[in-house]
């Protein structure tokens, strides 16, 4: 056992049950690659080696690399487990070999990364069809949360987010401050994009200007960048009220409010 590295978001799970319910939660099949962020000293990668085809992990820790090559010798021999020893921030899916919609990401992921990690997923070219997470509790919430954020619209536009269970904080070692999550996004693709002739980025800049300022209402909110007069016949094109604010819009709105703009401008 090694000591846990605070610098490196380490907690590890030893909670058999949480370890199989991530597992299961991808829904994961014989023909399936799965890749592993962060796997510590293992604990998931042996449930997912039991269902997957292949398990791919990026481990940055040295001192864990000699474990898992022990761990897994078998495995490695077989060419079911690959493992990289680097960063996963450095990396992108098509550089590990790994092809849109044919693997899933299932990890158990530092807390410090959790946000670059996800976005990077989803908004690659080469992104999975499936993505399980084990992460602070108050992200998975608001992943769900009927009151959108630019959290949730980030995350609904690219697929939909399940939330699978809590995993309480004595559950790793060492125990964080506060409980955890398994949130599943399923169904990732990049179709809604594509359907409606939305730039990404386009789309992204208008959901953080509609959350911008809190308590404003949207129209305003937007009218800090876009033409107030667009903006207006928009609103009732859609009949939205002008007093809508930002977390009531759900996605299907905030798709439609960005195509109209676009193809205004
Ligand atoms: N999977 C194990 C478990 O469930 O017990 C360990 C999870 S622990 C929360 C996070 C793991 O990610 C650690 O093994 C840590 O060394 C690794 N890690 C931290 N930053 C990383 C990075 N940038 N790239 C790859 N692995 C990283």
């Amino acid at each position: 056992m090694i000591f846990a590295k605070k610098s490196l978001g380490q907690n590890f799970l030893h909670d058999a049950g949480a370890l199989h319910d991530i597992a299961l939660a991808g829904n994961i099949s014989a023909g399936d690659t799965v890749l592993e962020i962060g796997p510590g000293e293992g604990a998931l990668t042996s449930e997912l080696l039991k269902s997957a085809k292949k398990v791919v992990v990026v481990e940055k820790d040295d001192r864990l690399i000699p474990i898992l090559e022990k761990k897994f010798a078998k495995e490695k021999a077989e060419g079911k487990f690959i493992l990289i020893h680097g960063d996963i921030l450095e990396k992108n899916p098509g550089g590990l070999g790994l092809k849109r919609g044919e693997y899933k990401v299932i990890a158990n992921i530092p807390y410090y990364i959790t946000g670059e990690v996800t976005r990077m997923f989803l908004e690659s070219e080469d992104y999975p069809s499936t993505v399980v997470f084990l992460v602070q509790k108050e992200v998975a919430e608001r992943m769900v949360d009927e009151k959108e954020s630019i959290l949730s619209i980030s995350v609904k536009v690219y697929g939909s987010p399940k939330y699978i269970r809590t995993v309480k904080s004595g559950s790793f070692r060492p125990a964080p401050s506060v409980d955890s999550a398994v949130i599943g996004i399923y169904n990732i693709s990049k179709k809604i994009f594509e359907d409606n002739k939305i730039n990404e980025e386009d789309f992204f800049d208008i959901v953080k200007t509609g959350f911008s300022h809190k308590r404003k209402k949207l129209i305003s909110n937007l009218a800090e960048f876009y033409d107030q007069k667009d903006l207006e016949n928009i609103w009732s094109l859609l009949n939205l009220d002008i007093n809508t604010r930002a977390e009531t819009v759900k996605l299907e709105t905030w798709v439609k409010i960005a195509s109209n703009l676009f193809k205004i401008i």
